[in-house]
């Protein structure tokens, strides 16, 4: 079937959410997918940070291959090992303590958010509720957490929003000084703002945040959803950036492709959570569990980190070399393998030229785009992505 016809047929079919390049993807590879005319793309999307291994991975195939044949689904009212060995797994190589599974970035923020205010409810009473959150971040689409995300566009038309949120500018730890109250419970952002245009949190805002939280028994909740999973170089943003939040959410890469969400937390903010205070019919699915620990497995014991602090230092290299050399370029943001590039036009038909290039990118933010290719790029697709970017941005100066 000819692409344009399943245009055609999604348009039909599907609600109108989002504006889709003009292309069907079939199968994929590595960093390469392939279209329904047997096209091939560099992906330097990967699902939007979601294929941290690329794609068909043979031990994420092999996982999912296996736990298919012995069991789907069984149910939270039953131990299953994969979610157990999975929140082990976690535990073992973060702050955390406690693992409570879901199935999306916006669910496990939902988590989250549910977290902070019964632990805050629960130790002050109800009047402490309130989470302060920054501007340009990104917490998911659901009501909670459309509200806890600090863009207007993402808000319009599904008012009234809950109550409880303030907002105050990213990287401004005075403005998180002026807005504290006797009802504030939490605060939860991204280490990096990725929907919001590659902003990294500095060093000096995550230690003053870290203190005031703990001065005021605020639980200090890292939205890991884009950045974890060795996204900036290692296994999870927060350690690079010297502090440790109370709480941190997790999906996108954490299944390879497969959906799962994760809130983790140490045991003192966990102890919020009783018996039926909060639930998932699919969290923690054993097939979900099952592919996170492979991908685990091959992120912690091959050297798929090592590598891809390699390849993010070679892109930021090679993407500072593009702004030195064309007006058209403003900055050059981000860590690791989540990198930034700000133009001082709209981004989209650059993504067009690319997509026609054979070059999967996105763009945020209007005129941002973004490149969060699998872990396991290659210095050669590096280059390719880099003599693609400057023929595109070289002819519209
Ligand atoms: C993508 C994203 C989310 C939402 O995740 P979904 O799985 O789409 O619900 C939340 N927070 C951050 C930082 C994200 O990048």
């Amino acid at each position: 079937m000819p692409t344009e016809e399943l245009r055609q047929d999604a348009e039909r079919y599907l609600m109108n959410t989002y504006a889709r390049s003009p292309i069907s993807i079939v199968r994929g590879r590595g960093s390469r997918v392939y279209d329904l005319e047997g096209r091939e793309y560099l992906d330097f999307v990967a699902g939007i940070a979601v294929n941290v291994l690329g794609h068909a991975h043979p031990d994420v195939v092999a996982a999912i291959q296996k736990q298919a044949q012995q069991l789907l689904h069984a149910s939270n009212l039953y131990y299953t090992e994969p979610q157990v060995r999975l929140a082990q797994m976690l535990v073992d190589h973060s702050f955390a303590e406690k693992v409570f599974f879901c199935n999306s970035g916006a669910e496990a923020n939902e988590a989250a958010i549910k977290l902070a205010r019964r632990y805050a409810h629960q130790k002050y009473g109800p009047d402490r509720y309130e989470i302060i959150t920054m501007r340009q971040s990104f917490h998911g689409r659901t009501m909670a957490t459309l509200t806890a995300t600090g863009q207007e566009k993402v808000q319009q038309g599904f008012e009234p929003l809950l109550p409880g949120f303030t907002y105050v500018p990213f990287n401004d730890l005075p403005a998180v000084e002026q807005a504290l109250t006797d009802r504030t419970a939490a605060v939860l952002l991204e280490p990096i703002q990725g929907e919001g245009g590659v902003h990294v949190a500095s060093r000096a805002y995550l230690k003053g945040l870290r203190e005031l939280c703990r001065k005021r028994d605020l639980l200090l909740i890292f939205d890991e959803v884009q950045t974890g999973m060795g996204r900036t170089g290692t296994l999870f943003a927060y350690e690079q950036l010297g502090v440790e939040p109370d709480v941190m959410t997790l999906a996108k890469g954490l299944g390879g492709g497969m959906p799962i969400g994760a809130c983790l937390a140490t045991d003192n903010a966990a102890a919020a959570f009783t018996p039926g205070s909060h639930a998932s019919t699919f969290g923690g699915n054993p097939l979900a569990c099952a592919a996170s620990l492979a991908v685990l497995r091959v992120l912690l014991d091959g050297r798929v980190l090592e590598q891809s602090r390699v390849a993010g230092n070679y892109l930021a290299k090679g993407l500072q070399d593009l702004k030195d050399r064309l007006p058209i370029v403003k900055d050059v943001r981000g860590l690791g393998l989540l990198q930034g590039l700000e133009l001082s036009v709209d981004g989209k038909p650059v993504v067009t030229d690319c997509l026609a290039r054979g070059v999967l990118i996105n763009c945020t933010v209007d005129r941002v785009l973004r490149f969060v290719p699998p872990l396991i790029v290659t210095q050669r697709e590096i280059d390719r992505l880099l003599d693609t970017l400057s023929h595109v941005l070289s002819k519209r100066i």
